[in-house]
């Protein structure tokens, strides 16, 4: 897609840091970093949400993850890296700004080097047991048919 900077990144058409490169994938340094080591992962071709992600192409991107993984924890554990979130944002509501699908890996520290404060808040007064069960039955019957 011409106009997309992710495409542009993975045809090295934009300049990125680049950390990994493969036939389907592309990994790279997040520009705006929320913690030492902030990588995004894509696929070369441009889909724009884990909707419209075919299944072989999610399955080559995530066959990279592990490496990638083991690569940000023995460059950044000596540095005081503990743990890592991998994050995948579809639309806008839920923080996606570039709509070419990514996923960030985000290696997580101790409070004063890191940037990023996710957080939830369960449900448990209004989302019970037995709606639960009921959500499960309807997703499950749309999954079977997939
Ligand atoms: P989203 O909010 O869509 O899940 O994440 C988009 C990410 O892409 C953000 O973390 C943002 O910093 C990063 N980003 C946006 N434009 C560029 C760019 O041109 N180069 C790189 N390396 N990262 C970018
Ligand atoms: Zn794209």
């Amino acid at each position: 897609m011409t106009s997309c900077i992710f495409c542009k990144i993975a045809n090295g058409d934009l300049p990125s840091e680049k950390v990994y490169e493969d036939e389907h994938v592309f990994a790279f340094m997040d520009i705006t970093p929320v913690t030492k080591g902030h990588l995004l992962v894509i696929p070369k071709n441009h889909y724009e949400n884990v909707y419209d992600l075919p299944a072989d192409e999610a399955s080559h991107l995530f066959s990279v993850v592990p490496k990638l993984a083991q690569a940000l924890k023995e460059t950044f554990q000596q540095e005081g890296m503990k743990g890592l979130n991998v994050l995948q944002n579809n639309g806008a509501e839920a923080g996606q700004s570039v709509f070419h699908f990514h996923m960030h890996l985000i290696p997580r520290y101790d409070k004063q080097e890191d940037g990023f404060q996710p957080g939830w808040e369960p449900q448990i007064e209004t989302l019970t047991h037995d709606k639960i069960a009921a959500f499960a039955e309807r997703v499950r019957q749309l999954t079977e048919t997939k």
